[in-house]
């Protein structure tokens, strides 16, 4: 199988890389492709960084108005190609079809709100801030900006980026998860065809070492990354001490709040989807469910949803559940299932050693569910990332909002509940920067930023809507006097 090609300058070149990394379809095991891998594929970024640098020069002069031409023409051809991208992503990311459909229509949407930087990129002017002076400000893009994606939407999250940076009138350079390469690789077959000039967008295939040729490289001004909290943390740092700007979104451990005055039936099926949608492999999946003064009947009713879920091959429609990405994570996740009684937890649904047939090999986990673990451990604070519930009861809405606030993420909080008050309370004092109010996965639309907090998000700016305009572009301030005296008489 051939290893796959990067697409730079315009144009699909061959890695120098000798090495390759295998991507493996996680229902299957069967290998899909090969991609770029080890200390050569520093050349490809360094060939990559002199294409968008050269190109950068007339693509940050071209009108915005002509730069988001582009952008309506990949919408459409996103919007064709949606079906062919879906099955891709679903084939190396193992979710189902609808989720992966899913995945597309939220690139798609960050396209439409890219296509608005004519607008959004206007800025402010003062006139007469003194005598005869006028003072503006104006929005510049930055250069070579550069995005490093995780493997769990390899068709959405480079979208929370790619189109504003560009419609700014920056050039970029993408590398998607080594795991999930293919679905980019499609996406820029489409790119090949939107009428861009060579070099504004660039796609780099690799690991650990094409990161750090990106995140040292000097004319980078800009690193956009996705990924866990631990290598967000180190990409914030490397990045930002070699003088970029950088916004790196990490791990979470999402908990949901559900009080006895909810409509527990519609609570419970958005629920168990946000805990088991993608496998638990969601940066908002819900992970944590805090029931306050339950008297068993919320208990019993996300058993019964959670134990129904169909587990198989993301393909066939009839499947609500797929495998999580790789034989060593199902390890991971069925090791931190292991290490819960260890912390006296009691398993409740046990999801671990799933066979599925026909599909032996795949890294199946059937609907987990936890309870009883302490508050003070280890599982109720660790992102597990997989078809895992931990059920927690309280007894107070406080109670719930301290053990929440106790934790170092804070991605996504959210309250199922029939009071606007406790609402209220909720939204406000949660520390968490996406808030779900009787919604399960509380994720921002594109025109919305992507907002994590603490351990869930290193930088200022976020990805998507205005918060990307204002990453991918610097402000300039101009103060300019015209004496009245200068005036000429015609
Ligand atoms: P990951 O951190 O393992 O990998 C992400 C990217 O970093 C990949 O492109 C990978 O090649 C690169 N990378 C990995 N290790 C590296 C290293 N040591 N040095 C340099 N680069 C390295 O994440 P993942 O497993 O692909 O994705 C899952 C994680 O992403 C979860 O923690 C999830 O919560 C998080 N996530 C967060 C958000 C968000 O918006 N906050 C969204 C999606 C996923």
């Amino acid at each position: 199988m051939r290893m796959l090609d990067n697409y730079v300058d315009g144009s699909w070149t061959k890695s120098k890389a000798t090495g390759t990394t295998d991507v493996i379809n996680p229902a299957t095991q069967e290998i899909l492709g090969k991609v770029p891998n080890g200390k050569q594929t520093v050349d490809d970024v360094t060939a990559a960084v002199a294409a968008a640098s050269a190109a950068f020069k007339s693509w940050s002069q071209v009108p915005v108005m002509k730069r988001v031409q582009p952008l309506y023409r990949l919408k459409q051809l996103l919007e064709e190609n949606a079906e062919e991208i879906a099955r891709t992503i679903t084939l190396e990311c193992g979710k189902t079809l609808p989720e992966s459909r899913g995945e597309i229509q939220r690139a798609i949407e960050n396209v439409e709100v890219a296509c608005g930087a004519p607008m959004l990129m206007q800025s402010e002017f003062s006139e007469n801030i003194a005598g005869g002076i006028d003072e503006f400000m104006i929005r510049q893009p930055l250069g070579v900006c550069a995005c490093i994606a995780p493997f769990n939407f390899p068709g959405m999250i480079p979208f929370w980026f790619l189109p504003y940076a560009i419609a700014c009138g920056n050039t970029f350079i993408l590398k998607p998860s080594e795991k999930v390469p293919l679905t980019m690789t499609k996406v820029f077959q489409l790119i090949e065809k939107i009428d861009l000039p060579k070099g504004v967008i660039n796609l780099v295939h690799g690991g650990k070492e094409t990161v750090d040729a990106l995140l040292d490289h000097p004319e980078i001004k800009a690193i956009s990354f996705v990924g866990s909290s631990k290598i967000a943390r180190y990409i914030y740092s490397r990045s930002a001490a070699n003088g970029k700007r950088v916004q790196a979104q990490g791990g979470a451990k999402n908990p949901v709040v559900i009080l006895p005055d909810a409509d527990i039936d519609m609570s419970v099926q958005i629920i168990t989807d946000s805990v088991y949608g993608c496998a638990g492999q969601r940066c908002l999946a819900a992970s944590n469910i805090i029931t306050v003064g339950d008297d068993g009947k919320i208990k019993d009713a996300l058993y019964e949803s959670a134990k129904k879920r169909k587990t198989g091959f993301g393909l066939d429609e009839e499947m609500e559940m797929g495998p999580v990405i790789s034989p060593e994570s199902r390890t991971r996740v069925e090791a931190l299932i292991g290490e819960s009684l260890k912390e006296g937890a009691k398993i409740l649904l046990d999801g671990r050693k799933a066979s599925v047939n026909g599909f032996e090999k795949g890294n199946f986990i059937r609907p987990t569910i936890l309870e009883g673990l302490p508050l003070d451990g280890e599982i109720v604070r660790t992102e597990i990332f997989g078809p895992v519930m931990s059920l927690i009861e309280l007894k107070t809405v406080e109670e719930a909002l301290d053990f929440i606030n106790s934790g170092h993420y804070g991605n996504m909080a959210c309250l199922f509940t029939g009071s606007g008050a406790n609402a209220r309370k909720f939204r406000s004092t949660a520390n968490a920067g996406n808030i779900g109010i009787n919604i399960g996965v509380a994720a921002p639309m594109a025109q919305f930023p992507f907002s994590g907090w603490n351990e869930s998000f290193f930088g200022d700016l976020h990805g998507q809507g205005r918060h990307a305009i204002e990453f991918f572009t610097q402000t300039k301030v101009v103060v300019e006097r015209w004496p009245k005296e200068w005036s000429r008489k015609f």
